[in-house]
């Protein structure tokens, strides 16, 4: 069986100019020092905005922090005419590990539909970033659908064109629970993790499958996070509003130590 080191992701979204980015990656560093978190047990990874990745790398790498850190989106294009866009070189360079594609504020707000998704996701795998793809329903799609339909058919659209043992994380994120304090259920989200799990199986086989991180996302806070993680296809946590208060992100990555009644 594959060791799928655990992944909690922060994205702070448009939260944090870089100045505040720098105080809250020390802080965090020292409050995961004072726990005595091992970073070999939980991977902790960061998505500031774009302005404030260039100083996140500077801490991280200058104080030799064991913290990934990521963009919160890209370019599907490598470079050119593409006002206001950030290419996938640009981040690989300043030594991104991970992207976010196809957040569901991003495929509501600037219409990203499954085939800007997938083009991200070759982006992403062009420049060497790990892409964590995110698929989710809405309300209305889980009273029509039922909870897993919307998100595989978004992680196939992804899959059709991925090449074959490409690195990618998944999240399944429900949009109706994003933001809005009321998480799945742990039931919920293992069964479409497995779901989603199953269509990596499907068109990439089962080591890829096995391989291949899928986090759960949608008002994830302390509280709840280890019943999530308990789940056999829960791999992580995508963690929004609770990952800019860094007591509480701090509490998250140590799910590890929490009792769960
Ligand atoms: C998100 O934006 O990816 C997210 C999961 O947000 P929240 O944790 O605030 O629900």
């Amino acid at each position: 069986m594959v060791d799928r080191r655990p992944l909690i992701a922060g994205n702070w979204k448009m939260n944090f100019d870089h100045l505040r980015s720098i105080a809250f990656v020390q802080k965090l560093a020292w409050t995961l020092k004072d726990a005595k978190h091992s970073a070999a047990s939980v991977e902790v990874a960061v998505f500031p905005p774009f302005t404030d990745i260039r100083s996140v790398q500077t801490v991280i790498e200058s104080d030799r922090l064991e913290f990934a850190f990521g963009a919160q989106d890209l370019s599907p294009f490598d470079s050119g005419a593409h006002t206001g866009d950030i290419s996938g070189e640009f981040l690989a360079k300043l030594g991104c590990r991970f992207v976010i594609v196809g957040h569901s504020e991003r495929r509501q707000n600037h219409h990203e539909d499954d085939s800007v998704v997938s083009a991200k996701t070759l982006a992403a795998l062009k420049h060497g970033l790990i892409p964590i793809v995110c698929v989710g329903e809405t309300n209305e799609d889980l009273e029509k659908f039922g909870s897993s339909a919307v998100p595989v058919s978004q992680l196939r659209a992804v899959l059709d064109v991925l090449p074959k043992d490409s690195e990618i994380v998944v999240a399944y994120e429900p949009v109706w629970a994003i933001g809005s304090g009321q998480a799945a259920t742990p039931l919920q989200a293992q069964e479409v993790c497995a779901a989603l799990r199953a269509a990596i199986a499907e068109t990439h086989g089962a080591d890829l499958a096995a391989a291949t991180r899928v986090l759960y996302g949608g008002s994830v806070k302390s509280t709840n996070v280890a019943s999530f993680l308990r789940e056999p296809d829960v791999d992580g946590a995508l963690v929004g509003g609770a990952s800019i208060d860094v007591d509480e992100f701090a509490k998250i990555v140590q799910f590890p130590k929490h009792v769960i009644a």
